[in-house]
């Protein structure tokens, strides 16, 4: 369980609050996505989670025990983030060096560190690249190689922060199938970070976020149902999604805009 309780920061003294009295709360196990535009405060939140940042008001507790400088280290070890962009995380010469790298820090023998390291990478369908310089890969392949990284480690909480966004459509729809299995398999609690809706359909709850507050939380239906909120956090419900309203609503739609009948 991961409690946040009023979370508030900004990244110079007197600059404007970029997170502002944020309340959440995660249960183990859950899948959250945290859906807004950019600059609404949703990457300082997770870095805050992972102890990058520091010196917020507000408290974080994690299964009812409050997160400081010094014990966060403890909590780290269960959790993986991976970031946009790919390149500022490599470490290893080759892709299955980089996978490994986390698995090699912990000093899981070798053995399984091989093992582990090749499930990671054919989980996200890069196994042929294993003896490639990551900085080599295309953008979606280094996204890829960055999720197989936090795969290996099996952490209790994976967070990916707009991890997929070099992916096409069918790329980004395999981790999403991958995110699916390890959820039910491991029962890994994920955060899901997107300014995507279409990305959101599999996740148990889902948080808007909007200039650092959160405007809205819940299930999808209830995340889809207010339109209200929709529109002024600016996101644009899937169109397949539109189509349906619309034909459920009595309307049709024509040329990408809906028209009364
Ligand atoms: P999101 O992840 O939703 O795009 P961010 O948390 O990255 O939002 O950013 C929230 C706000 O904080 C933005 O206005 C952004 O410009 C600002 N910000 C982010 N990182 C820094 C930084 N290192 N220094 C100063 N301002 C920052």
């Amino acid at each position: 369980m991961i409690e946040i309780n009023n979370l508030t920061y900004q990244y110079q003294v007197d600059a404007a609050k970029v997170l502002d009295n944020v309340s959440l709360s995660f249960k183990s196990g859950d899948w959250v996505s945290i859906i807004g535009h950019n600059g609404s405060g949703k990457s300082t939140l997770v870095k805050i989670m992972m102890g990058i940042l520091e010196d917020y008001e507000g408290e974080i507790l994690i299964n009812g025990n409050k997160l400081t400088k010094e014990n966060i280290a403890n909590y780290r070890e269960k959790f993986a983030i991976v970031f946009q962009n790919p390149d500022n995380q490599f470490v290893g010469a080759t892709v299955e060096d980089d996978v490994a790298f986390g698995l090699e820090n912990q000093g899981v023998a070798r053995e399984e560190m091989v093992e582990k390291t090749e499930a990671a990478l054919t989980a996200v369908n890069m196994l042929s690249y294993r003896r490639h310089a990551p900085a080599r890969l295309s953008g979606g392949q280094k996204q890829r190689v960055a999720i197989a990284g936090a795969l290996a480690m099996a952490p209790d909480v994976l967070i990916l922060d707009e991890a997929t966004s070099m992916l096409d459509p069918e790329g980004r729809k395999d981790i999403l199938n991958i995110l699916e299995d390890i959820h039910r398999e491991r029962q890994t609690t994920l955060i899901y970070i997107t300014h995507d809706l279409s990305e959101i359909e599999k996740s148990d709850y889902a948080v808007i976020m909007k200039d650092g507050e959160v405007l809205n939380r819940g299930s999808i239906e209830h995340i889809f149902s207010d339109t209200d909120t929709l529109i002024k956090s600016r996101l644009v419900l899937p169109y397949q999604m539109q189509i349906s309203r619309a034909l459920l609503k009595g309307e049709y739609v024509t040329h990408g805009e809906l028209v009364e009948k």
